[in-house]
């Protein structure tokens, strides 16, 4: 028979990347009974990415790496992380939360952390895939260092796609923007900003069918994109030692039953706890309404959440002992 306490925690982390990892690790820390539920292995976006270089006392380390360590981490200070997919978070008439898996299990919590994430829409091409994180990216902060002095290619006509090329620059020795018409969608201010930039060639019209690489020494890595024109339909092909995708970015939101309050493009919306409009529900990382979304300010956002976690945890045990 369950053993339903093995169900029942204070908090309860929702998605295993850098956010939940140190959320899990602050949790333990604060003697939380916390679990941390992740569909695949620990690390999220980190698994996505080949190096780290922005992350302060690792001059360089594979995300790979870096996952590993932040999941023993949170388990050395006794965080729980289970395989289990969640499919819904439901708040109870008590304020408690019920969280229910695809596995058929029902964890209940008076809190939770939402840490699972975004998912940045892709090009669904050929050589997309097997070249995520060997010159296919969509963190232009996070791999842009990796291709100095090369030329790159950026695909999108919104405001990340234009942002994000003008930062590639940096790096860059030419930036090609490749976007599917012959107008951007971006605001007009980062336009002309872009439109100044001599290190961008716009290419109008066209469409990537394919991102094309090769493999040598072992290392993968993307030589030139294939593309079609959307007006006259001929193809073409431009040489690039990187794609960086921005067509969109979507934060995994949908578990949440209840309204909650978000920004217009569903980012959820916290208080400087990161508590959201449902009392006792935190959100931390990629899924929040934030200015940037990099490992480091994912594990500030969980930081604060785990430590708010706690608070909110003794104010309410100190209503129902007072019986309000
Ligand atoms: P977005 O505004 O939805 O733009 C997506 C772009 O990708 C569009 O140009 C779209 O082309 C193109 N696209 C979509 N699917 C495609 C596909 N399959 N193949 C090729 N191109 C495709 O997304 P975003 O740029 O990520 O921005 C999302 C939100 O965040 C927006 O509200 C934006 O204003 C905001 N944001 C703001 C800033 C800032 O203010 N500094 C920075 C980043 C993001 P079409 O134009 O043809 O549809």
């Amino acid at each position: 028979m369950t053993n339903t306490t093995d169900f029942q925690f204070d908090t309860i982390i929702v998605g295993a990347g850098p956010a939940g990892l140190c959320a899990g690790m602050y949790a333990g820390r604060g003697m939380l009974k916390a679990v941390v539920l992740e569909t695949r292995v620990p690390g999220g976006e980190l698994l996505n990415t080949e190096k780290i270089e922005d992350y302060p006392g690792f001059e360089s380390i594979l995300g790979r790496e870096l996952a590993e360590r932040m999941t023993a981490h949170a388990k050395k200070f006794g965080a729980e992380i289970r395989q289990a997919t969640v499919e819904g978070i439901h708040r109870l008439p008590d304020g408690s939360f019920e969280v229910k898996t695809i596995e058929g299990d029902v964890y209940t919590a008076p809190t939770v952390i939402l840490t699972a994430g975004g998912t940045p829409t892709k090009l669904e091409v050929p050589g997309e895939a097997e070249y995520a994180g060997f010159g296919v990216s969509y963190c232009a902060v996070c791999d842009g260092a990796f291709f100095r002095n090369q030329t790159i290619a950026v695909v999108g006509g919104g405001d990340a796609a234009v942002e994000e090329a003008e930062y590639l620059t940096r790096y860059a020795s030419k930036v090609y923007l490749i976007h599917r018409r012959d107008e951007l969608r971006a605001s007009r201010v980062l336009q002309e900003r872009l439109f100044a930039n001599p290190k961008i060639e716009i290419i109008w019209n066209r469409q990537v069918l394919e991102i094309e690489g090769r493999e040598q020494a072992g290392m993968r890595e993307v030589t030139a994109l294939r593309l079609k024109d959307t007006v006259t339909g001929a193809e073409s092909r431009v040489a690039a030692a990187a794609c960086f995708v921005f067509i969109g970015f979507r934060p995994n939101t949908g578990l949440i039953r209840e309204h909650f309050r978000h920004d217009p493009s569903g980012y959820v919306i916290t208080d400087d706890r990161m508590m959201t409009s449902i009392p006792g529900l935190f959100a931390a990382g990629d899924l929040r309404a934030q200015l940037t979304r990099q490992v480091t300010t994912a594990v500030g956002d969980a930081t604060t959440a785990a430590i708010a976690v706690e608070k909110y945890l003794a104010d309410r045990r100190s209503r129902v002992s007072v019986g309000a």
